[in-house]
């Protein structure tokens, strides 16, 4: 007989080794949070916290062969031929030596550290600076890259997943 609780972890598993799943379920209590808290009432910005929710959790595996390294080569690539082709060329110097980082070092490196989870979306935080138009607070958009992020970390801590 087969197990739920086996299905169930085949299912987690399947979901890009459970960071997809952990992402999720970190966003919910994130969310949920909010609400219960801060009296949030859930509107479509959460579309986009969600999917930078998703971002943060697969990340630090751009370190190695996964779906998030095909992720964000794959960005990486079309910014890098946008800058190319419209003559930003310190633009596509600086994105590709940064897109060099992850690569270098071992599996586990410095993505899958404490202080690359609260750095590497920190970006963010100066969103309101340069995007004002879109009306989001700093830390509107960095909290879910980072949850997500740790979401990752716990993950490998706990299960080593990937
Ligand atoms: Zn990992």
């Amino acid at each position: 007989m087969i197990h739920v609780s086996c299905i169930l972890y085949q299912l987690t598993m399947s979901l890009y080794k459970g960071h997809l799943a952990g992402g999720i379920f970190v966003f919910i209590l994130y969310v949920l949070a909010l609400v219960i808290f801060f009296s949030f009432k859930p509107n479509m910005n959460l579309l986009i916290w969600f999917g930078l929710c998703m971002l943060g959790a697969l990340w630090p595996d751009v370190d190695t062969n996964s779906l998030g390294q095909k992720l964000f080569y794959g960005i990486f690539l079309v910014l890098d031929s946008f800058f190319l082709f419209t003559g930003l060329y310190k633009e596509a110097a600086l994105l590709g030596f940064f897109a060099l980082l992850p690569i270098v070092g071992k599996h586990r490196g410095w993505t899958h550290t404490i202080w690359a989870a609260f750095l590497i979306p920190s970006p963010m935080l100066l969103l309101p600076i340069f995007k004002p138009e879109l009306n989001a607070g700093e830390l509107e958009y960095y909290i879910p890259v980072v949850i997500g992020y740790l979401s990752h970390l716990i993950l490998d801590w706990e299960l080593k997943l990937y």
